[in-house]
């Protein structure tokens, strides 16, 4: 992250943490970085800024860095964020927000929505097989299909150190109750089994 005078920013984007505050309908000035948000994320380690960081830069008015951050388009809507949020701010209504802005102010990163397709299909995919995310999983497929083969390690190693990811995948209990539900909505798509 570019070094920045954060008084100056909040001064000169002032209309923008306005905005962002009302259109989203969320409470961001309540956020105290307390983090958990991140802590859940499935898909924090590939975005340039985690879910809590991109709360305290709309806080801070870095329009410019949210508008061309991948992070907005990463960003699954699964609502696992907000769940643990203490200040119940969704978060999803705020990366909602942020990719409205970005879309109309040209600045949504070219290819940036067949990255996204890879990397939906690459974490639904993981869920259906396990009945829960499988990250290492995950960024192997997406890197793979990317052709981006070294994304994310410097954040993914360090992770697997300290067991915060696993390296082989575990299913949860109702994994073939996950499965059948994909199935089944596959089924009302009108699409293959
Ligand atoms: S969980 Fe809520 S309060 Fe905590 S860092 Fe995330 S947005 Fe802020
Ligand atoms: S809604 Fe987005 S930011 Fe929140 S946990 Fe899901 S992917 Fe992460």
């Amino acid at each position: 992250m570019e070094s920045i005078n954060l008084n100056q920013s909040i001064a000169k984007n002032a209309d923008f943490i306005q905005h962002v505050g009302e259109e989203s309908g969320q409470p961001v000035q309540k956020c105290y970085q307390c983090g958990k948000c991140t802590a859940g994320c499935p898909v924090a380690f590939a975005m340039d800024y985690t879910p809590n960081q991109v709360i305290r830069m709309v806080q801070l008015g870095m329009k410019d860095e949210l508008l061309r951050s991948n992070t907005i388009w990463i960003c699954a809507s699964c609502s696992t964020c907000s769940t643990r949020c203490p200040c119940n701010v969704e978060i999803t209504h705020v990366m909602e927000t942020l990719r409205i802005m970005a879309g109309n102010s040209g600045t949504a990163p070219e290819g940036k929505a067949k990255y996204v397709e890879i990397m939906y299909n690459a974490l639904l995919g993981t869920v259906e097989r396990y009945g829960r995310t499988y990250e290492v999983g995950l960024v192997l497929q997406n890197n793979l299909k990317s052709k981006k083969l070294f994304n994310g390690a410097d954040m993914g190693l360090p992770m697997l150190q300290r067991g915060k990811m696993k390296l082989m995948p575990t299913k949860v209990k109702g994994a073939a109750e996950v499965a059948r539900i994909f199935s089944e909505v596959r089924k009302m798509e009108g699409g293959v089994k």
